[in-house]
């Protein structure tokens, strides 16, 4: 079976779709990759989750991406007087590091590493920047601040520090045990959350290898400041749009997008947009028309994926969110600007050969109005870049590796299938009519363009083009 669209759609798994029957539902909708979020559920949770989706895989006879999110370094206040304080603007506070039960002059704060790095002048936001405060001194133990907008504060809130690079490992305790239980479930990808520098990603490389791809969330103002070697550095990009919107203001969000999408088109990486895409759908059976207009804006700045959060975890109409984005992912995709859109965006080239070689494939493709672009790829960057060029004609993966064959379910305008490595240029050629016919992308007398690395057995080399009739 194949999906008739380009960009991907990556659903959250949780509450409202965590059985068999559901996670069928959703696969048959659309979605292309799971999210397992472990800032939520338990551990034995998301194992059955991820066994019901290695099930359906065999039973649909596709690989099926799972994405592994981690909490990461999530601030929160601790519990505080009669469980709320409501604060007024203009009024004095202190946090201190500790304590529990605290009033407005010790709201428990238990993170030291805080108290370390604040200086005054510089906010703390707390619940999503619904309360604002702001530093006006600090010590080891105490942080003194004058409230900026008034709320009410609740126990174990979230607290973003915006202006603040702290000294902290992306992963927690939690996480590590998390990652450790999820490597060897055998997740495709991590996301690290609340990456701040390039040795945050470098440190989750240490302890991940190349056992799962590595998805950087961009939620902090300090990961724009380095993004091009935190890009580099990283397997694919997550635009988190939830805390980077608390961090950063409302207006420059969608300008961030844009420029994230584009530099990691550029960087042959894959890159998801996430968070409130469809919101008025975890309680309604249609968005708004600006989410509407929001996701179709994703696919227009050519994303590879967009993704579903509360709305499939815990909404009520998770099977319609999917089917939802899956048409408005279609609709713009066939709609009569998107190629020129897509193609005005796309960013320079490096001038190495692979690059060469893909850009190409994917020229040659089109103009010779091939039925598909067979790509052969042992580590999935031949399809990637490809992909990267954004070609109107659709990309068919064959590789060896099952892992790859599922990492690339969320790569843009790529179907893959996980095939034996092929020895000889003949049997080159006959398979990619094989699977071209038995995917149902072309049948005899179609055009198919196939690009490989010759000889073959070794990654990285695509460095021969064939146009073949079928
Ligand atoms: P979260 O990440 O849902 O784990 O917070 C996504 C975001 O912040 O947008
Ligand atoms: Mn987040």
């Amino acid at each position: 079976m194949r999906r008739y669209r380009h960009a991907k759609i990556v659903a959250t798994v949780g509450p409202a779709t965590n059985t068999p029957e559901m996670l069928k539902a959703l696969f048959l909708a659309g979605v292309d990759t799971f999210r397992l979020n472990f800032s939520h559920g338990l551990q034995e949770d998301h194992a059955r989750v991820h066994a019901a989706i290695r099930a359906l895989e065999t039973e649909v006879g596709r690989p099926i991406g799972i994405l592994q999110d981690l909490q990461g370094p999530k601030i929160r206040v601790g519990t505080v007087r009669d469980g709320r304080l409501d604060l007024v603007a203009g009024e004095r506070v202190r946090f201190v590091l500790g304590g529990s039960e605290g009033g407005k002059d010790a709201i428990p704060l238990n993170h030291p590493e805080i108290f370390k790095a604040v200086i005054p002048g510089q906010e703390l936001l707390i619940d999503d920047g619904r309360v604002r405060v702001r530093v006006v001194g600090v010590d080891a133990a105490v942080i003194e601040a004058e409230v900026v907008t008034a709320g009410a504060v609740s126990n174990r809130k979230g607290v973003n520090l915006p202006g603040t690079l702290l000294d902290l490992s992306p992963l927690t305790e939690k996480d590590r045990a998390d990652l450790a239980f999820g490597l060897e479930l055998g997740v495709d990808w991590v996301a690290l959350s609340f990456v701040q520098k390039p040795s945050d990603v470098l440190e989750a490389r240490g302890l991940i290898g190349d056992r799962a791809g590595i998805m950087t969330k961009v939620e902090k103002p300090q990961a724009l400041e380095r993004i091009e070697d935190i890009i580099r550095l990283s397997d694919a990009v997550m635009v988190a749009r939830g805390d980077l919107g608390v961090e950063i203001p409302h207006e420059d969000v969608p300008g961030r997008q844009k420029e994230l999408i584009r530099a990691c088109r550029l960087a042959v990486k894959p890159v998801v947009v996430a968070t409130q895409m469809l919101d008025s759908m975890v309680g309604a059976p249609a968005p708004s028309r600006a989410e509407a207009s929001d996701v179709a804006t994703a696919i227009y700045d050519g994303a590879d994926a967009v993704m579903l959060s509360a709305e499939s975890a815990t909404g009520l109409y998770p099977v319609e969110a999917v089917a939802m984005m899956d048409r408005i992912i279609r609709s713009v995709e066939g709609h009569k600007l998107y190629r020129s859109i897509i193609a005005a965006s796309e960013p320079g080239e490096e001038e190495t050969p692979p690059h060469a070689v893909a850009t190409a494939t994917a020229v040659l493709a089109e103009a010779v109005q091939a039925n598909a672009i067979v790509a052969y790829t042992t580590s999935g960057t031949t399809a990637a870049r490809v992909a990267r060029k954004r070609p109107a004609v659709p990309i068919l993966a064959l590789t060896p590796s099952r892992e790859t064959a599922r990492r690339l379910s969320l790569l843009w305008g790529t179907h893959s299938v996980r095939t034996d490595d092929v020895d000889s240029y003949e049997e080159m050629t006959t398979k990619a009519c094989h699977h071209a016919q038995e995917e149902g992308f072309a049948k005899p007398n179609d055009m198919i363009v196939a690009a490989a690395g010759i000889p073959f057995h070794t990654v990285g080399n695509t460095n021969n083009i064939r146009v073949i009739q079928m």
